[in-house]
């Protein structure tokens, strides 16, 4: 993980959220190569730019209830854009291009076996699909690796009922796991 950590070291300035940021919000979970999962998000709240780790909210909190309810051991969490975008807004497209290149280096640092796309912003990166609910479940390969969509969990905290894959994961994890 020596130069996603140098990237990280610097400071980013590529694109103007680096001027309300107090934390670059960059990996939680392993850091190792080979991890078998990443967990994708869209940007960071308010919590994770004041700790400067993915996903420790409220949304966080459901997240990691499905990564242990998958019994998933090895994997990360990182998010689409590494800084948070004023007010909670969506992450601008100028902002998603401007970050793309460090979620690419923690993906080929990671060399993830599966990477989970957590709602509509990183399906929409990730595998060109912005329609996520009828997508849930399915599995796509992309230039990024094989990726598999899932609702993103605030939308989930919020209480919409729609499918979340928790079982497939886990048997998907089991498999990959094996060599499958
Ligand atoms: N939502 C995200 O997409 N990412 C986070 O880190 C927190 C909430």
């Amino acid at each position: 993980m020596g130069q996603t950590k140098l990237i990280e070291d610097e400071g980013c300035k590529l694109c103007p959220l680096h001027g309300t940021r107090n934390n670059i919000v960059w990996i939680r979970g392993t850091s190792e190569k080979d991890v078998d999962i990443v967990l994708v998000g869209e940007a960071p709240g308010r919590d994770e730019d004041l700790t400067g780790k993915p996903f420790v909210g409220k949304a966080g909190r459901l997240l990691d209830k499905w990564i242990e309810d998958a019994e998933l051991t090895s994997y990360a969490i990182v998010n689409i854009v590494k800084c948070r975008p004023p007010a909670n807004r969506k992450p601008l497209k100028s902002e998603i291009r401007a970050c793309l290149p460090h979620l690419m280096k923690q993906l080929h640092d990671l060399n993830p076996k599966l990477i989970v796309a957590l709602g509509a912003t990183p399906s929409s990166v990730l595998t060109n699909r912005k329609e996520v609910v009828a997508n849930i479940g399915k599995m796509f390969k992309s230039r990024y690796g094989t990726i598999i969509i899932f609702p993103h969990p605030a939308y989930i905290a919020r209480g919409v009922d729609v499918y979340v894959p928790i079982k497939e994961l886990r048997e998907i994890a089991k498999k990959k796991l094996e060599g499958g």
